[in-house]
């Protein structure tokens, strides 16, 4: 704090959109705890650079912040919350929707494979005449299905304002770790075939290999989790 004025340094990797962006939202710790931020992207000191040669969301912009110095009047302040509360509260709400992506990137891989395995004819019979690609097949469809109603009770809670956080990292991990097992079964299922982007479900394995470690990673999940039920945090 700097009179009526707040001085903000320090740096962020990993900022979905930081190019693109006209103002950032940002957590900073104060004297009084972790508050938030309005910072115009066009403030002196402020920096956004774009990450390059990522294997991954290769569509959405990736960049790492820097503030050296930003200088923001009080009233770029967030005046109702203090402490890990408003930062983990929007988390709660972004982590729910998270929970419905994978379900569809799962969905479109068993679609591809059902169309594939059809039409592959291996020693005069379809792919799909197999017992052992059916049994995937339907396995598939089981854990998608789990993952949908999962994902509907939540946000069941969520309109009747019950929804608790311990319920949410289960389901972001839950409904991750489905669809990124689905899309690498169906990236094997496709064959060689799979290794391109001809087909999709390496680009949505490659993609869910950031959507499983952002909003939290699976670890840091499964720990809140091993929290609700033995009290202790081991975090
Ligand atoms: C494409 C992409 C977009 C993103 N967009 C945003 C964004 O818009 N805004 C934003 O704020 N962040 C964003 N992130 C950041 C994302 O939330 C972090 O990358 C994620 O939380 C992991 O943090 P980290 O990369 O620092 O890994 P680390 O925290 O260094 O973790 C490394 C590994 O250690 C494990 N680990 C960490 N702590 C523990 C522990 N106590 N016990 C056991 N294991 C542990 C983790 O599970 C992980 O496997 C984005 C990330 C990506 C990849």
């Amino acid at each position: 704090q700097d009179g009526a004025d707040w001085i903000i340094n320090g740096a962020k990797m990993w900022i979905t959109n930081g190019n693109l962006a006209h103002i950032a939202i940002v957590w900073a710790q104060t004297g009084d705890g972790i508050q938030g931020f309005i910072v115009p992207t066009d403030s002196a000191g402020f920096k956004a650079q774009e990450i390059h040669k990522k294997m991954s969301l290769r569509a959405s912009v990736t960049s790492a912040l820097f503030f050296d110095n930003v200088r923001v009047p009080d009233s770029a302040r967030l005046p109702n919350v203090k402490g890990l509360k408003g930062p983990l509260g929007c988390l709660t709400q972004a982590r729910y929707g998270i929970t419905w992506g994978p379900i569809g990137a799962a969905q479109a891989c068993l679609r591809e494979v059902l169309d594939y395995t059809a039409e592959r004819i291996l020693f005069g019979r379809p792919l799909a005449s197999n017992q052992a690609i059916q049994l995937k097949l339907a396995d598939m469809a089981r854990r998608i299905t789990t993952a949908q109603l999962l994902s509907l009770q939540l946000g069941r809670l969520k309109d009747a304002g019950k929804m608790q956080p311990t319920q949410v990292s289960l389901a972001k991990w839950n409904n991750c770790r489905m669809a990124i097992d689905i899309a690498r079964q169906c990236r094997d299922i496709l064959g060689g075939a799979g290794i391109t982007t001809e087909h999709s479900a390496i680009r949505h394995a490659l993609n869910l290999e950031s959507v499983i470690t952002y909003e939290g990673t699976e670890t840091v999940h499964e720990l809140v989790g091993g929290r609700e039920l033995t009290g202790i945090n081991a975090f």
